[in-house]
């Protein structure tokens, strides 16, 4: 039975990984932070049978600890403080968390695998928000990266490191540079699912308007679930290596109202949307469309969920969700 572990597992990627994992006969070990989580139940409801491991990424013995206990095959890093914009309040613990986070973990298994260098598979969460100023639309695996928020600039370096530690020590260390992707598992501190939480609301008469920022802002979304299927299949294959992971295409926050909107028959959805400047990013990513050709080809890995089906999915579980919170 092979063994991964999971870092991040709380969280939206963590969960569907963990799903994944389970449904393909892994031993499934779980890394959470803090004396009381309360996600654990959230965990253990989802993921039946996963074993959970206390430890956080600041804390470098304590992932040595947790590599001791699972004994893994595959060691998934999706542990971050992941919000852009949070980023920019707490560029220092960002910092910690989301870049030496990923050197702390490369380090355990270094020192966990000894002289056996490849004998955890390392996956690190890296992100399209690396390209910020892009210097190339599409983005691919060699396009410069620029990052534009101090989230983005934590990952470039997570992403490098993993890169060195591959180089430097054969590690077989993958880094899959990700677009955003998106589910009813989303933080609802995230656009698509503050959208689709408030487009439920709306529709149920539990609130009036919804307040945005940039409605020009684009994005190339896809669905967590596909998303996670191309980390396992990079740790499936005989070389690591770096893939762009996305859909190739892009939608404005207007697209995703209207869509949305749509979802519960509302369409003039303009009056429900409030614009406040102070929700627009200090300094906004350019076109971030992703080319995904790379994984394609070598991993044989594309999107299955498109825009709509999946701005549907999230209205629908948020409509549900919002209905029984209301006791309607
Ligand atoms: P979430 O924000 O949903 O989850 C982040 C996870 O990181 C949570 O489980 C959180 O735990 C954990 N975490 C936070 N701080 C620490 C810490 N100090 N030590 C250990 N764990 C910690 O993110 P997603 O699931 O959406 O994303 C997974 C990864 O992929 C992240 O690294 C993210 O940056 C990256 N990514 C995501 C994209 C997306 O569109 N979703 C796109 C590209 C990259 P807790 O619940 O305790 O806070």
């Amino acid at each position: 039975m092979p063994r991964a572990l999971i870092t991040g597992i709380t969280g939206q990627d963590g969960l569907y990984l963990g799903e994944l994992l389970l449904s393909k006969g892994y031993e499934v070990f779980g890394l959470i932070r803090g004396q009381n989580n309360p996600k654990r139940a959230l965990v253990e409801a989802t993921l039946p049978g996963v074993k959970i491991l206390t430890g956080d990424l600041t804390d470098l013995s304590s992932l040595i600890r947790a590599l001791e206990a699972a004994k893994p095959d595959e060691f998934y890093n999706l542990g971050a403080i992941s919000f852009v914009a949070y980023s920019w309040e707490n560029a220092s613990l960002t910092t910690e968390v989301t870049a030496k986070g990923v050197l702390n973990a490369l380090e355990a298994v270094r020192l966990y695998s000894g002289d056996e260098p490849a004998k955890v598979r390392f996956y690190q969460a890296s992100s399209s928000e690396m390209f910020g100023k892009v210097q190339q639309v599409p983005q691919d695996e060699d396009t410069l990266l620029w990052p534009r928020s101090p989230y983005g600039v934590a990952k470039v370096f997570g992403h490098y490191m993993t890169i060195n530690y591959r180089e430097s020590y054969g590690m077989h260390a993958s880094s899959g540079v990700l677009f955003n992707h998106e589910s009813p598992r989303r933080g609802p501190e995230f656009v698509t699912r503050k959208v689709s939480q408030a487009v439920a609301r709306i529709s149920l008469g539990l609130q009036e308007n919804i307040v945005l920022g940039n409605l020009d802002a684009r994005r190339d979304w896809g669905f967590a679930g596909d998303y996670v299927e191309a980390m396992w299949l990079m740790l499936q294959q005989e070389e690591a290596d770096d893939y762009v992971i996305s859909t190739g295409e892009t939608h404005s926050i207007k697209e995703l109202l209207e869509k949305a909107f749509a979802v519960v028959g509302i369409t003039d959805w303009e009056k429900y949307v409030v614009q406040n400047p102070e929700f627009m990013r200090p300094a906004e990513v350019d076109l971030l469309i992703g080319s995904s050709a790379k994984a394609e080809s070598k991993l044989g890995w594309k999107p299955r969920v498109g825009f709509e089906e999946l701005v549907t999915m999230m209205v629908e579980n948020d409509v549900v969700e919002q209905k029984a919170l209301a006791g309607l």
